[in-house]
C-alpha cells in the first residue's frame, strides 16, 4: 500500500519517507520541506508518522489528570501574543492567596488529580522567596501530588532574584518539591523571531541554559513549540534541531508538544499583523513532521486540544501523536486570547474520544509512567463513584494549559 501510495507523491518527500520509515534520522532540511507538504504528500507524511507511532509507542493514547493553577496573572513582560496578562491596577489582575492556591489544589484532588501544572505571571513584586513558599506548603499538605511547576521564564525570575548559582536555585526548588517543568516559554527558539513577539523575554540562550541545568540535576521538562504566527518553516525545523540535540545530550524532555497559535485577542494579530495562527493542514503537518524528527529521541508527541479541539485533536492522534495531554479542569490562557475550545475535558470524555479512533485509553502520571489502563469500556469507574470524572464548573477566571508561553 505505500509502495502505491508514493506513486502519487514527490519524488523527494518520497524519498525522505521511506528513510525515515527505515529508521534514518529526518534532518533540518527536510524536516523543512516536509512542512511544506500539501495533497498527497501529507497524506503520505501522516501515513508515515502513524505507521512510525504505532511501531514505537503503540495504540495506547496517554493522557494525565491534572489542574492548572496560576496563582497570578499580573505581569509585566509585555509578550504580544499574550491575552492572559494583566497589569495589577486592571479589574480582573489577581494574585492568589495560598488558602485558595490550596483550595484549588484540594478540589483537583478530589476529582482524581496526580498533578497541579503552575505557573503564572512575572509579578513583580514576587521573588525565589515566594515560589519556593508555595513549593512547600502545597507538598506539605499534598505529599503525593506531583508539582509540574515554573516556567523557564519565572525560573529565569527567581534565579535572578535568589543570588545563588542555577544549578543551587533548581536543586533548592526540587528539595522543595518541584517535579519537572513546563517547557513553555519556547515559543520559537530563535532570536529574530523571540524580538519581535517578546522582546523582553529570556533569549534562546537562556532557555537553553535552564532547561540543561534542570536535565543535569535529573529534573525533567517538557518541550513546546508555538507556531502559526510569524514563523517560517526554516524557524520551526531549526527549532525542532535544538531540541532535539538537548535531548541527545541530557534525556530529560518527558514529551514534544507543538502549540497552535490564538490570535484573536492580541496585539501580535491586531497590531503588529501576525497570520491569524494556523491552519488544521499545518497541525497536522507539525504533529506527524515532530514523530519522525524526534524519532528515536523523544517518544511522546502531544496534541493540544486546548488549541485543536476535540475532533481535530483526535485526526492528530491518527498523524503521529500518541498522548492526549491534560484534563487540565481550569484553563484560561488560552481561552483568553480566544480559544473557542474550553476549559476541561474530563477523564471521561478522553476515553470516549480515544475509544473513538479504536485506540485504547491509559491514564498516566505527569512523567509517563502508565496508572490505569481502560481495555473495557464496561470496567471504566462510575464518574460519581471515582470522584473524578464529575463535570467541572466552568467559567473561573483562573488556571492556564501547560502550553503557551507564561
Ligand atoms: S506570556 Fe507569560 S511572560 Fe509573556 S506576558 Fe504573558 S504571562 Fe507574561
Amino acid at each position: 500500500m505505500f509502495q502505491a501510495m508514493m506513486k502519487t507523491v514527490d519524488s523527494e518527500v518520497a524519498r525522505t519517507l521511506e528513510a525515515c520509515l527505515e529508521g534514518q534520522e529526518l534532518s533540518e532540511a527536510n524536516a523543512e520541506r516536509l512542512l511544506a507538504a500539501e495533497g498527497g504528500d501529507l497524506h503520505a507524511l501522516m501515513w508515515a508518522a502513524d505507521t512510525v507511532r504505532r511501531e514505537d509507542v503503540g495504540d495506547d493514547v496517554t493522557y494525565v489528570v491534572c489542574r492548572n493553577v496560576n496563582f497570578t496573572n499580573i505581569c509585566y513582560v509585555g509578550c504580544s501574543f499574550c491575552g492572559f496578562a494583566r497589569h495589577k491596577h486592571q479589574s480582573d489582575a489577581y494574585d492568589h492567596d495560598m488558602t485558595t492556591v490550596l483550595d484549588k489544589c484540594a478540589e483537583a484532588i478530589d476529582r482524581g488529580a496526580t498533578e497541579i501544572c503552575m505557573q503564572g505571571g512575572i509579578h513583580p513584586q514576587k521573588n525565589h522567596e515566594d515560589y519556593r513558599r508555595v513549593v512547600l506548603a502545597i507538598k506539605e499538605r499534598f505529599p503525593d501530588l506531583h508539582l509540574h511547576a515554573f516556567s523557564p521564564e519565572e525560573i529565569d525570575w527567581g534565579h535572578r532574584k535568589s543570588g545563588m548559582e542555577l544549578s543551587d536555585y533548581l536543586q533548592w526548588l526540587m528539595d522543595a518539591g518541584v517535579g519537572s517543568l513546563p517547557g513553555t516559554a519556547a515559543e520559537i527558539l530563535d532570536d529574530e523571531i523571540r524580538n519581535i513577539l517578546s522582546p523582553r523575554k529570556i533569549k534562546t540562550q537562556r532557555w537553553v541554559e535552564i532547561i540543561r541545568a534542570a536535565h543535569r540535576l535529573g529534573l525533567p521538562t517538557t518541550s513546546t513549540l508555538m507556531y502559526g504566527h510569524i514563523e517560517q518553516p526554516r524557524h520551526v525545523a531549526a527549532h525542532l534541531g535544538l531540541i532535539r540535540e538537548i535531548q541527545k545530550e541530557t534525556g530529560g524532555f518527558t514529551e514534544f508538544v507543538p502549540l497552535g497559535y490564538i490570535h484573536e485577542m492580541n496585539d501580535l494579530y491586531n497590531v503588529l499583523g501576525s497570520r491569524p495562527g494556523s491552519t488544521a493542514f499545518e497541525d497536522l503537518r507539525l504533529i506527524a513532521v515532530s514523530r519522525l524528527f524526534m524519532r528515536s529521541h523523544i517518544q511522546n508527541i502531544q496534541v493540544s486540544w486546548v488549541k485543536m479541539g476535540h475532533k481535530l485533536g483526535q485526526i492528530a492522534l491518527s498523524a503521529g501523536a500518541n498522548d492526549f495531554g491534560g484534563t487540565l479542569m481550569e484553563e484560561s490562557i488560552s481561552r483568553e486570547s480566544g480559544s473557542q475550545f474550553g476549559e476541561n475535558t474530563s477523564p471521561e470524555d478522553f476515553r470516549r474520544l480515544i475509544r473513538e479512533m479504536g485506540r485504547t485509553p491509559v491514564e498516566r502520571s505527569t512523567l509517563y509512567r502508565p496508572l490505569r489502563r481502560f481495555d473495557d469500556p464496561a470496567l471504566d469507574p462510575a464518574p460519581a463513584a471515582s470522584g473524578q470524572d464529575a463535570s467541572l464548573d466552568q467559567g473561573s477566571p483562573e488556571g492556564s494549559p501547560l502550553s503557551v508561553a507564561l
